[in-house]
């Protein structure tokens, strides 16, 4: 058995899954005698004080569900040491010692910060839908974020095909392109630009041409919104006058962000958020838990933004001889 205080929020960009994970955390960490205190909106809750102890019941029926029902937020303050001398205060108060941080590197550089000037301990749960952090081969959400864009993928390629369009469209992950990649294979994109490779706009034309006269019907590029050729507009005006072809452009939003988690989400959050209980409760400190080969994983808060997380350039080969 265990008595630790532990506090338990989610921060930054939600993603789907972040539920399951909270979940975890509070199951896990009851069972292991530990008390739960959930914290609402992130740092922006921790500085304000909004802070409840949670139960087993609390978190009954979330699993299924995107979103955060612990809320999250963007919050300024906590980048001042004022701010976050306020937030140590609150978990002084509420006796909170060590803290799980459910969000993406802005948050863990957060926590971090945190842990550096005060006497609390933290462990990072993976939750970001670009699946861009270093320590972990999944992030929680990218996989639901990379279905929900494969779907719409699916719908426009029905439209693209009726009127023998070029459709490009642009995928959210920021400056990572995992959620480029694995749409544009899935859903059998003929083009895929990603900030990972350098973009050869007069190539991927000629590439299209060739397509378009053996009969292709249709064409999909899909652009991450990262890439260093610009969005999907930008790609358009680029393309426009190099190919014979009616171009359209979709750009796919916040809907990858939320919706019911996929199964992988729910086991990975589950997974992650029970082991991150574990940690703690093993003396564990500014790491974040993270799934390699489908091991868990502790990797150092700082490099999980310092060190970059490649793509395997295997992948992008085999999605260009697939393409073809
Ligand atoms: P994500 O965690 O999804 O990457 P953000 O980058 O927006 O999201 O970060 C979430 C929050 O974490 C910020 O609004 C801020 O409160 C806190 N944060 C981010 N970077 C730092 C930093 N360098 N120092 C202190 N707090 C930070």
């Amino acid at each position: 058995m265990s008595n630790k205080t532990i506090g338990v929020l989610t921060s930054g960009g939600d993603s789907s899954g972040m539920n399951a994970a909270v979940r975890a955390v509070v199951r896990t960490g009851i069972y292991h005698g530990n008390t739960i205190f959930g914290i609402k909106r992130g740092y922006e809750g921790l500085i304000d004080g909004d802070i409840e102890e949670l139960s087993l019941s609390s978190v009954s029926n979330i699993i299924k569900y995107g979103g955060t029902v612990l809320l999250t937020a963007r919050c300024k303050e906590f980048f001042t040491k004022e701010g976050r001398s306020k937030a140590y205060d609150n978990l002084k108060k509420f006796g909170i010692e060590n803290l799980i941080v459910i969000g993406g590197d802005g948050s863990f550089r957060g926590l971090h910060e945190l842990i550096n000037e005060f006497p609390i301990q933290g462990i990072g749960v993976p939750g970001t839908i670009d699946n861009d952090l270093y320590g972990t081969d999944y992030t929680i959400g990218f996989d639901t974020a990379v279905n929900t864009a494969l779907e719409a993928i699916d719908k426009i390629r029905d439209t693209a095909t009726s009127h023998s369009w070029l459709f490009i469209v642009e995928v959210m992950g920021r400056n990572s392109g995992y959620i480029g990649l694995y749409t544009g294979i899935g859903g059998g994109a003929e083009e895929i630009l990603i900030p990972e490779t350098d973009s050869d706009i007069e190539e991927l034309c000629k590439k299209l041409e060739a397509g378009h006269r053996r009969g292709k019907k249709s064409s999909i590029i899909v652009v991450a919104e990262g890439d260093e050729a610009g969005n999907a507009f930008d790609i358009k005006k680029k393309i426009e006058t190099l190919v014979d072809w009616d171009i359209r452009v979709s750009v796919l939003g916040h809907q990858q962000r939320g919706g019911s988690p996929t199964a992988f989400d729910r086991l990975l959050a589950s997974r992650l958020g029970y082991e991150a209980v574990l940690a703690v409760m093993n003396g564990e400190n500014d790491k974040m838990i993270g799934l390699l080969h489908n091991t868990v994983t502790l990797t150092p808060l700082e490099e999980t933004w310092t060190r970059k997380k490649g793509i395997d350039e295997s992948y992008i080969k085999m999605a260009e001889i697939l393409a073809t």
